[in-house]
């Protein structure tokens, strides 16, 4: 445990009336202005810690895991779950790290991983948009998932 600004504060005046007599107005002087120096350390001390150095999140994502840089733990993805514990979400955190908003929030291999896996099931081919689009191009093309629902109708009628 480190001490408290007021107990040092208080060692440091004990030090100086030690080493010279001090009158008690003299001692009240210095009490203040000392405490008010360390009070005054203690601050930068804060905003120096609360201040992240730029491009430090860069350490924070390796191969193998993404490290909070909250609270320092590693993980495959920071999920949104988590950083509501620390009061943030994705967003908060990449501005509070300088983190660009085209970092994914996960370890290196997990996001090739997902990419690679984006690639072969082409989500957006399922978008609402996209799925019409093809219709227009190709009206036949989506026929067959529609007599495949017919055919599981009549079944559950059977
Ligand atoms: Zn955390």
């Amino acid at each position: 445990m480190s001490k408290t600004t007021l107990e040092m504060t208080k060692e440091l005046v004990i030090a100086q009336i030690e080493a010279k007599a001090l009158s008690p107005d003299e001692v009240q002087t210095i009490l203040r202005q000392t405490h008010a120096v360390l009070m005054s350390l203690q601050d930068q001390e804060a905003r120096h810690e609360a201040v992240p150095e730029s491009g430090t999140w860069k350490k924070s994502v390796t191969r193998h895991t993404i490290t909070c840089l909250e609270c320092g733990v590693p993980f495959k993805q920071l999920s949104g779950r988590h950083l509501k514990r620390h009061g943030l979400n994705a967003r908060s955190y990449r501005a509070k790290y300088d983190i660009p908003w085209t970092q994914p929030l996960a370890a290196k291999d997990t996001t090739t991983r997902r990419k690679r896996l984006v690639q072969r099931i082409r989500p957006w081919e399922k978008a609402p948009q996209f799925v019409k689009a093809q219709q227009r191009k190709n009206p036949k093309a989506t026929e067959a998932p529609k007599r495949a629902r017919t055919k599981r109708a009549e079944r559950a009628y059977a």
